[in-house]
This record gives C-alpha cells, sequence and structure tokens, in this order.
C-alpha cells in the first residue's frame, strides 16, 4: 500500500517556510490544551475584541441581506470608504478604481507580488521583516533580498544601504513601518531619503505596508505613497486586523496605480473571488464610524510597551530599544548564546525562544524567521498583569543560564 508520503508535493511548496507566527501560536495553544499554564506572546494579534458598533453593522448586513458575492475588487460603498480614509488619514488621493479589498492585508500583498514579479525578479526587503514577506515573495517566483539594520540602528535600513542593494533586477521594494518585528516607524526625512534614492530608479515599485498605522506612538504616521518622486509607483497596503481589532475577519485592502490595481483585481477573480460580503458592510462603516476605539487601544498598547521594556530592562543581557509602535519589543539577546543551565545551551534564537517556552512557559517567536537571528519577538498585546507575570517568569528562567 502506498503511503501519502510517496506522493510528491510541488517545488513550490517544499520551499517555502512554515508561518513561524502561526506555528508559535498553536504550540502555545497545544500546550495549553494539555494543561500547561502558557502565556502566548507569540501571534501579533489584538487581546481586544472587535469594537461592538462593528459587529452590530455586521449583524445588521445579514439581516439586510448582504450574503452574496460582491464585486472582486470590494463593495462600491467599502471602495468609497477607503478611498476617503486615505484623504483623511493619509492625504493620499485615489480613485475607486485604484482600490482593492482582499481577504486581509496578506493576501492584498500576495496580490501584488504575483502581479508584478517573473522569474529572478527582485525584491528587497527590509529587513528585520515580517515572516510572510519573503515566503510570498518566493511564491511569485521572485527573489527576496534583504537588507539588514540591527538594534544600533533602530532596526531602521538606511538609504545608502537601499541603494546599495539595487540592481536592474529590482522590481519592487518592501517593508511595513510601524514594523512588524520591531515596531520601528520610519519619519518624514528617513523615507525622504530614501526616495531619493528611488528617485534615480524611476521603474521600481514600492509597497507599503502600514497595517500598523493607527498603533503609531509618533506624533505622525507618514505614508511614503505621499511623496511626488514615488507617488504613481507606490502600493499602499492596510488593513483592518490591527487597528480595529478583526484579525478574523480577513480584510485588508491597498490603494494603488489603476494598473496594479486591475491586475490584483484580475488575479484575486480567480483565487477568492473577493472577501466576505457582510464583513465589507461593517469594514465600511468601521471607517467612518467614531474611532475613539481605536485610539482607547493605542493609548493601552503604548502603556504596555512601556510596562515591558521597563521589565525587559531589569533582566541582566537583554539588549532594548525603544519601539515607536506596533505591538511587538523585538530585544537582541545574543548576550545569552554561549550559556547553559546546566543541561541545554543557547546557541541561537530558536533555542532561547524554546528554553522561554518550556522553563517559562512563555511563548515569543525566534527572530531567525524575521530575518534577525539575534533576536525575538515579543506580541504585547496581553493584559497587564500577564505581561508582568510573563517577564516575571522569563528573568527566573534566565537567571538559571550561566
Ligand atoms: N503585514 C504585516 C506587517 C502584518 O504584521 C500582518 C499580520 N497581521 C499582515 C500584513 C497581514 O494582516 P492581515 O492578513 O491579518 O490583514
Ligand atoms: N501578522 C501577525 C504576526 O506577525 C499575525 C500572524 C501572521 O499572519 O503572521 O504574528
Amino acid at each position: 500500500m502506498s503511503s501519502v508520503s510517496e506522493f510528491p508535493l510541488s517545488q513550490l511548496i517544499r520551499n517555502m517556510q512554515e508561518s513561524a507566527t502561526i506555528k508559535m501560536a498553536q504550540v502555545a495553544r497545544d500546550l495549553r490544551a494539555q494543561g500547561h499554564d502558557v502565556i502566548s506572546l507569540s501571534v501579533g494579534e489584538p487581546d481586544f475584541d472587535t469594537p461592538q458598533h462593528i459587529k452590530e453593522a455586521a449583524k445588521k448586513a445579514l439581516d439586510d441581506g448582504f450574503t452574496h458575492y460582491t464585486p472582486v475588487p470590494g463593495l462600491l460603498e467599502l471602495r468609497q470608504a477607503i478611498v476617503h480614509k486615505f484623504k483623511r488619514d493619509n492625504n493620499l488621493e485615489f480613485e475607486t478604481s485604484q482600490i482593492v479589498v482582499s481577504n486581509g492585508a496578506k493576501q492584498s500583498i500576495a496580490n501584488v507580488c504575483l502581479s508584478l514579479l517573473d522569474d529572478g525578479d527582485e525584491v528587497i526587503i527590509f529587513t528585520p521583516y515580517w515572516v510572510s514577506y519573503t515566503e510570498i515573495v518566493k511564491m511569485a517566483r521572485g527573489v527576496p533580498v534583504q537588507i539588514t539594520a540591527g538594534i544600533e540602528q533602530d532596526y531602521k535600513v538606511s538609504a545608502d544601504q537601499l541603494s546599495a542593494a539595487i540592481n536592474d533586477k529590482t522590481k519592487i521594494v518592501l517593508f511595513s513601518s510601524p514594523c512588524n518585528p520591531t515596531g520601528s516607524v520610519y519619519q518624514f526625512d528617513e523615507l525622504q531619503a530614501i526616495v531619493n534614492v528611488l528617485a534615480q530608479h524611476p521603474n521600481i515599485i514600492v509597497v507599503s505596508d502600514e497595517i500598523y498605522e493607527y498603533i503609531n506612538f509618533t506624533d505622525k504616521h507618514v505614508s511614503i505613497g505621499t511623496f511626488e518622486v514615488v507617488k504613481d509607483r507606490t502600493v499602499t497596503v492596510n488593513g483592518f486586523s490591527k487597528g480595529f481589532a478583526m484579525t478574523g475577519w480577513r480584510l485588508g485592502y491597498i490603494g494603488a496605480p489603476k494598473w496594479i490595481a486591475a491586475a490584483c483585481s484580475k488575479v484575486q477573480g480567480q483565487f477568492t473571488s473577493g472577501a466576505t460580503c457582510f464583513g465589507q458592510k461593517a469594514a465600511a462603516y468601521a471607517l467612518t464610524a467614531d474611532q475613539s476605539a481605536t485610539a482607547e487601544m493605542r493609548a493601552a498598547f503604548l502603556r504596555r510597551r512601556d510596562l515591558v521594556i521597563d521589565l525587559l530592562n531589569q533582566i541582566p543581557g537583554v539588549k532594548t530599544n525603544k519601539p515607536e509602535g506596533a505591538f511587538y519589543i523585538f530585544p537582541d539577546i545574543s548576550n545569552f548564546f554561549g550559556k547553559s543551565d546546566g543541561n541545554q545551551t543557547i546557541e541561537s534564537a530558536d533555542d532561547f525562544s524554546e528554553f522561554i517556552l518550556h522553563h517559562a512557559h512563555v511563548a515569543m517567536v525566534s527572530g531567525t524567521p524575521f530575518g534577525a537571528p539575534n533576536c525575538v519577538r515579543i506580541s504585547y498585546a496581553a493584559a497587564d498583569e500577564v505581561l508582568v507575570e510573563a517577564m516575571t517568569r522569563m528573568k527566573n528562567a534566565l537567571a538559571k543560564l550561566s
């Protein structure tokens, strides 16, 4: 009898890494199901529930019969709300034909890569990067090219680094700000310097992932698409998962040049036909209704950032910076490499996160799949008392290493 393992999987799937964030969240769930008291600071997901008024809008949409296919790029009403939002919040001008709503920003990015990349086209990815970028690029037959910034650069790459990485094959520059996994936010001057480099390379498309826009602790979120030089070749990615605590709704979107938006619609018309109808109605409402729930969540994240940094700074050997957005802290833990508790020696960030999982019952994600093998990612989207408990456990576990 033949076994399943004899069936050959595609090269594409064999070359693909499993999502490390999603995997770690599942490991934490499994351990909890076995009765272990695991605190999960792994997956990047607001611990808040979707605000009530948005849920009510979805219920009403269901009752009103919004249960059918929508136009592939999204309900006109939602695309109009997104056009309005881009103008209101980002000073970006779009028409509805430039908006494509998808099943999450993850799919938005996949649509863009599938629409633009040919075999061997290079995508410059600011590193540390969100785990899915490299895998999506590879799925679209592109080649991820990492340019890396360590903690001493606040994890932000410089214009010189970008300039040195560009060549004839460069098709896309892809980054997130506020950044997952570092929480770094590119300021106006830093974006200006990047734009100055891109001015010399008119064929490069910028993909700016702004999904953490509303969780930004600086004075202002700046969209790179507002710079004249790149405005007609920037795809601005955003979504509802983070700012509105709507991860499970699977709703993201792009504002893009018309030709890219049309290509993304074409891809999506073959893959998913578009996002859930009643969810889109509620999303349109989320963008236009009172935004105070988003502001309250942001304030809570800011308080927790300070709390966790303060606690991490009390752990000898853990190096932190001060992230200015999102809900992650990305400490450099390389001081622990070579240390041992007598049984296990920590050789890598993977070893470190595994040690903390088993000795502190706290789940975090190794920096390796984010392109940062000296770091770990801690998501502080959890209640204050949970964060205090997690940091205490971590400190006690690390004290066993010498
Ligand atoms: N971009 C970044 C930087 C993210 O952290 C995530 C994870 N949620 C996404 C895109 C995808 O978000 P979603 O698919 O939930 O809209
Ligand atoms: N983006 C979140 C994270 O980084 C959610 C999980 C995922 O899609 O990667 O944890």
